[in-house]
């Protein structure tokens, strides 16, 4: 079977009825586009190389179309390899609920835990192992299971992540210690050439499929990309601008280094936000933590290195800043990746200074001209916002605190209604009251002329790329365009 259609549900693929039941308690009705395309050639055993990135429903197209192939039962079937142990988790955790009808156990092995438990786990009869490249070729070389470790499915997540990392040695490794008449699934938002050799290398007449736009490299068309062009001195009070205008109701904030999301996390608590840092220095338990508060909304404002944000998947994240441009348009992609999911809007801001031209560019030219300039608010407008918050919390607050009443009435005698309206209300905006410079980032001649730089890099390349300046990638709506109106994957 190739392709199902665009207005069919996941009965189209024939799979087994208890997955069917699990697909229904996640309440997904649609497929996504990845999932059309790739489950019908896994749950017919063929090799096959997916290029989507995160936020596309991968996952489900690996789990759903592996899981029906698993009898049960039987030791461990189906490998799933990822590159951090947060992505393992996550990716149990969605084995888990997938497989919950079929009775489908998964195992997750990753460093940081002790082995024992681990393997202990795998012997009581896990169908699904999802592991991470380090842990998994240690249990592998070391013989501790080599015999149970014989899966009939080999999933590859995030390959391209794999390879940045420097994993693609232990990933060789691991593909030679395993039985060579296996089904292997490859998933990767970018397929460069180390990836494309590999695949060459460990897949068999692998079927390709593609949920990436023609031309831009692999933004997602629901993200509303901006960025904002400020001094050095100026990242701290812009992202406080950006948080104060825009009210996220999930923001992760990536930092370049540990330090920085440290002090950038005290900074931010210390005014007011529930904030948390996440970096890979922090102990195993303390980053769960972070993140299962992060999911459940106690903190809202998550400030990550790279790394520690990798593959993480939690709902809810209205917007991306990125503290500073990162270097590789690959890590903007992945970065930015962390919203707009699973056809949600989302909104990444992106600040630049005028020494990181440079990486702006470079991002325009692989991925199209996708970011769109805008002014950091100004001390005015962060007001504005505040005030209107303000008026928005009086009118939704009720009015059955006794102790209120009784101060009210006290004031009420001595100064009238209006004059004690018009006192509380001055008090309460001085508490509000933003600070510091009334504009951020720059503006006039300084802005015009990084704009122009921008446009017109000093160097000309010979590369074909420069002629794609002012390319500006694919419209919006214009990715996923469907039919279904209860698609909301079509609704991009
Ligand atoms: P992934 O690309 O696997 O990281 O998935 C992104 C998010 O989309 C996850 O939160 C999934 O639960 C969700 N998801 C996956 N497939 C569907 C679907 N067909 N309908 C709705 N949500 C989905």
């Amino acid at each position: 079977m190739s392709e199902i259609p665009n207005d069919e549900g996941f009965e189209a693929f024939g799979l087994d009825a208890r997955l069917l039941a699990s697909v229904r308690d996640l309440e997904f009705t649609v497929p996504s586009p990845v999932q059309r395309k790739a489950i019908p050639h896994i749950i017919e055993g063929r090799d096959v190389i997916a290029q989507a990135q995160t936020g596309t429903g991968k996952t489900a197209a690996f789990g759903l179309g592996g899981l029906h192939r698993l009898r049960g039962n039987c030791g461990v079937e189906m490998l799933v390899i990822t590159p951090t142990r947060e992505l393992a988790n996550q990716v149990g955790e969605a084995i888990t609920s997938f497989g919950k009808h079929k009775g489908i156990r998964s195992v997750v092995v990753s460093g940081g835990q002790a082995y024992g438990r681990q393997m202990s786990a795998i012997r009581s009869g896990a169908s699904v192992v999802v592991g991470t490249p380090g842990r998994l070729l240690d249990l592998l070389e070391g013989g501790r299971l080599a015999r149970e470790l014989a899966p009939h499915i080999v999933v590859l997540d995030e390959a391209d992540e794999m390879l940045d990392m420097g994993f693609i040695d232990d990933i060789r490794a691991i593909l030679s210690h395993l039985p060579s008449d296996r089904q292997t699934l490859l998933f990767s938002a970018t397929i460069p050439e180390a990836i494309r050799k590999l695949s060459r290398d460990f897949l068999s007449d692998p079927v390709t499929v593609s949920v990436v736009p023609e031309n831009a490299a692999s933004t997602n068309r629901n993200i509303d990309e901006r960025y904002h062009v400020i001094e050095e001195s100026e990242r701290d009070e812009a992202t406080i601008r950006v948080i104060e205008s825009e009210r996220p109701e999930k923001i992760i904030i990536f930092c370049r280094t540990k330090s920085e999301v440290d002090r950038l996390a005290t900074l931010l608590i210390s005014r007011g936000y529930s904030a948390k840092g996440l970096h890979g220095d922090m102990e195993q338990r303390q980053r769960e933590r972070v993140i299962a508060d992060f999911h459940a909304g106690h903190i809202r404002v998550l400030i990550a290195t790279d790394v520690a944000a990798r593959g993480l998947d939690v709902r809810g994240v209205s917007h991306v800043l990125n503290f500073h441009i990162p270097m590789e348009p690959e890590s903007y992609v992945h970065r930015i990746g962390r919203t707009g999911r699973a056809g949600a809007r989302g909104v990444a801001v992106t600040f630049v200074t005028p020494r990181e031209l440079r990486s702006l560019q470079a991002i325009r030219s692989q991925l199209g001209n996708t970011m769109s300039h805008r002014l950091v608010p100004t001390l005015s407008e962060i007001q504005t916002v505040r005030g209107n918050a303000l008026l928005s919390a009086i009118r939704e607050r009720s009015e059955d605190e006794v102790d209120a009443n009784v101060l009210l009435e006290t004031l009420f005698s001595e100064l009238g209604a209006e004059q004690t309206a018009r006192r509380l209300f001055s008090l309460l905006l001085a508490r509000t009251r933003a600070s510091g410079p009334e504009r951020v980032g720059l503006f006039g001649r300084r802005l015009d002329e990084f704009l122009h730089r921008l446009e017109h890099p000093a160097r000309p390349r010979r590369s074909g790329n420069f002629s794609r300046r002012n390319f500006r990638g694919p419209r919006r709506g214009g990715w996923y365009r469907g039919n279904a109106s209860r698609n909301m994957w079509n609704n991009r």
